[in-house]
């Protein structure tokens, strides 16, 4: 399916005029580590600045993951870097000092390792190899990487717990391990056969030693939506927050044979009993906690009374903007790594 941009170029005119007009209403170029790739009509946004998480500056070379020597290469090369997980945690420096770094071992640290880790192949960067590596079969890593010439205060630590301050490529190149080693970890055998996989493509896929399956790495598609009604927002505080005065937009699981528009729809109904007329795609974000895709919508409110569902939800409010600014007060705001807060605070700008 052309986006209309192509549309624009490659239709005939009365086709190529409708798709012009569109993209003139507002139209924004998404980009591929800095390659211009797709012009499409988007929300006129405030800004459009990249999601937490996104911005990988790593060449993840799909083409080259099953060609042997290709990969034995990138393990042999000396300027290999390795990002060390563990039991879902990322090895995070400089905390203590409130200027967190992701810490990568080098080629020379990771050959003091077990031989027998698993491991994959991330991608190239400045054509320099970068892999993840599990830890999570050993008790105490930090005994393990005693040798590793670790900097000082480097622990193992939830990727959340430097939200929103982690140079953005590094929190970017650690999710992608987070997310691909929780995958791994948990698809040990075959959801087909129950036989044992083994992994294949630098690390990339699994296939089953028994019936040959292929296993990809599962992202579980989730919509995220601000649901809006004049200068309101519909904001919730859910059962499973940790921050008790903690307010969010909704979110849910797209399910099977449901379009992500629907299940936006779905979701605020089955949870608040707002309606909602009409639903837009704001942007996505990778969400490896623990292997899910964020999708973004603002969603206009045909209803504004609330009856909340009490198993998910605590508390629902329809907050303006005016109290938004001021949040602090009686409600915080989600995580500034997360795009719950991305849609609330393009929202408010957008007044
Ligand atoms: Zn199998």
């Amino acid at each position: 399916m052309p986006c209309l941009a192509c549309l624009a170029r490659l239709a005939k005119p009365r086709a190529r005029g409708v798709a012009s007009a569109f993209l003139a209403r507002g139209s924004a170029a998404w980009q591929v580590r800095g390659v211009p790739v797709c012009r499409f009509p988007l929300l006129p946004l405030p800004s459009h600045r990249p999601n937490p998480y996104t911005g990988s500056p790593l060449d993840r070379v799909s083409s080259r993951r099953e060609d042997a020597a290709f990969v034995a290469a990138c393990r042999a090369d000396p300027a290999a870097r390795f990002l060390p997980v563990w039991r879902g945690h990322s090895l995070l420096s400089g905390m203590a000092g409130g200027r967190p770094r992701g810490v990568f071992l080098s080629a020379a640290a990771a050959t003091e390792l077990p031989p027998d880790l698993p491991w994959a192949l991330l991608g190239l960067q400045e054509k320099a190899p970068v892999f993840a590596l599990d830890l999570s079969a050993f008790e105490d890593p930090a005994a393990l990487l005693r040798e590793a010439a670790l900097p000082a205060g480097a622990e193992f630590l939830d990727l959340r717990a430097a939200a929103g301050t982690l140079p953005a490529a590094e929190a970017a190149e650690l999710a992608h391990a987070r997310g691909l080693m929780h995958w791994r970890a948990r698809h040990q055998f075959c959801g087909v056969c129950g036989g044992l996989c083994e992994p294949q493509a630098a690390g990339n896929f699994l296939v089953c030693t028994s019936c040959h399956t292929q296993h990809f790495p599962r992202t579980d598609p989730a919509v995220i939506m601000l649901v809006h009604h004049g200068d309101f927002a519909l904001l919730a505080h859910s059962r499973r927050f940790a921050r008790r005065n903690m307010f969010s937009t909704l979110a849910g699981f797209v399910e099977p044979g449901e379009s992500a528009e629907e299940a936006v729809a779905r979701e605020v109904r089955e949870e608040t009993r707002v309606e909602v007329a009409r639903v837009r795609y704001h942007s996505s974000q990778p969400w490896p906690f623990p292997g899910s895709i964020m999708l973004g919508f603002f969603a206009e409110a045909a209803s504004q009374e609330i009856v909340i569902d009490p198993e998910e939800i605590a508390e629902a409010r329809w907050i303006s903007r005016a109290e938004i600014r001021t949040s602090g007060r009686d409600f915080s705001l989600p995580a500034p790594d997360s795009i719950a807060r991305r849609l609330i605070e393009d929202w408010v700008a957008a007044s």
